[in-house]
């Protein structure tokens, strides 16, 4: 057989799905691939069920369907304040890791630089390796996840061509604060860099924290290219829709590489969340709330049970600290943990570029009745692991 390409020699699979495969195979709660085991809004799956019998059967525009990209634009501009020209700045994509890959491609040459947040999510390990561009890692301190302003600066000063933020931030529930954001912004301008965010858990926030929007800040509407999905705030993690906002020139080059690259995101789909789109202010507290319930259910689970975790600020995953276990590896103790104590969880490791044997990650975006089940098996942990 002829010899495979470089670019894919080094990959491994995304331990995030690899961990949902095991916690099926041992029957475990699966807290570990971050999606919601509750039905999406009733008036999303309502249209669904109208658009199968209408003729949204072939091809939207490839840069999304045009109501669909006008509905996204006014949403977009009602929470962020930012002006969207739906024509010329946005680009539906399937789910925001195309969204992430598209942008990587259009900004990056292979060699150039790219500053990552560490803990982060795993796809931008693989979006660097598949763009060629090399990532120049930096700490978010816990327990915080501060960020060290001039270290910072010192992976500016290595001109990197962008820096990815993921605000909120999974794995760490950080929320930035404006602040944090301005000092990003100002290096980024200084040293004419692009921001590239990802914002998917915009709207699951606790409070007091508050979700900025990097583009708002001013002067950087043009340098920021959002990555954003539907699939987080309505529930909807297999429909993959998610979107690029960009200024026009960066926008006609994501086109281009989305178009070759998947043609489009699926247009009935896209039809039926224009309904999602829609949706008043009332939808989005609601979503607040309902995490806000299940954020407190799951910690309070687990300060009973005595173990160690992080209080996100945002999004709904939790590190845990599984330092009084033991184990070398922390893959070891994630197979354990769906094995023995039949609940799925992330390794830590995959999200840090520090070695970093010391978390398991676990999600609460479920119903009552399934954090619940996963309490009472983690209450058992101590007896089994
Ligand atoms: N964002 C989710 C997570 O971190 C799921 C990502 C995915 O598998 N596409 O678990």
């Amino acid at each position: 057989m002829p010899e495979l390409s470089d670019r894919t020699a080094g990959f491994t699979d995304s331990v995030i799905r690899r961990m949902t495969r095991i916690s099926n195979q041992y029957n475990a709660v699966n807290l570990s691939q971050g999606f919601p085991d509750f039905e999406p809004p009733e008036k999303i799956l309502q249209r669904l069920a109208e658009v199968t019998r209408e003729d949204f059967h072939q091809y939207a525009v490839t840069w999304g369907a045009q109501n669909f990209r006008e509905a996204l634009a006014k949403k977009i501009t009602h929470f962020s304040g930012v002006d969207v020209d739906p024509n010329a700045e946005l680009v539906v994509t399937c789910g925001s890791t195309e969204a992430m890959m598209a942008a990587m491609m259009s900004v990056t040459n292979p060699g150039d630089k790219v500053i990552v947040f560490s803990p982060f999510y795993e796809n931008y390990g693989a979006d660097t390796i598949l763009s060629g561009a090399q990532p120049i890692y930096v700490p978010l301190i816990p327990p915080e996840f501060n960020f060290d302003a001039e270290v910072l600066e010192d992976a500016f000063r290595q001109k990197p061509k962008a820096i990815i933020v993921c605000n909120p931030s999974n794995p760490c529930g950080k929320v930035f604060t404006r602040d944090e954001l301005q000092i990003i912004a100002d290096l980024a301008k200084k040293y004419d860099a692009f921001v590239i965010t990802d914002e998917v858990y915009e709207h699951i926030l606790y409070k007091p924290n508050v979700h900025t929007y990097m583009a708002s800040l001013p002067g950087m509407k043009d340098r920021t290219i959002t990555c954003n999905s539907l699939s987080k705030t309505y529930s909807i993690t297999g429909w993959r829709l998610g979107y690029t906002q960009a200024n026009p020139e960066v926008t006609e080059r994501i086109k281009k590489v989305h178009d070759f690259l998947t043609v489009g995101a699926a247009a009935p789909l896209q039809e039926a969340a224009v309904a999602g789109l829609n949706f008043g202010d009332d939808y989005y507290e609601s979503l607040q709330q309902k995490y806000t319930e299940k954020r407190s259910l799951f910690l309070k689970g687990l300060d009973d049970i005595g173990l160690i975790h992080t209080e996100p600020q945002g999004a709904y995953y939790v590190l845990i600290d599984i330092s009084e276990f033991g184990y070398e590896s922390d893959l070891e103790f994630a197979e354990d943990l769906a094995r023995k104590v039949g609940v799925g969880a992330v390794p830590g490791s995959s999200f840090f570029k520090e070695k970093e044997n010391r978390y398991v990650r676990l999600h609460f975006a479920k119903k009552e009745e399934t954090l619940d089940e996963a309490l009472n098996r983690l209450s058992l942990i101590r007896k089994k692991i």
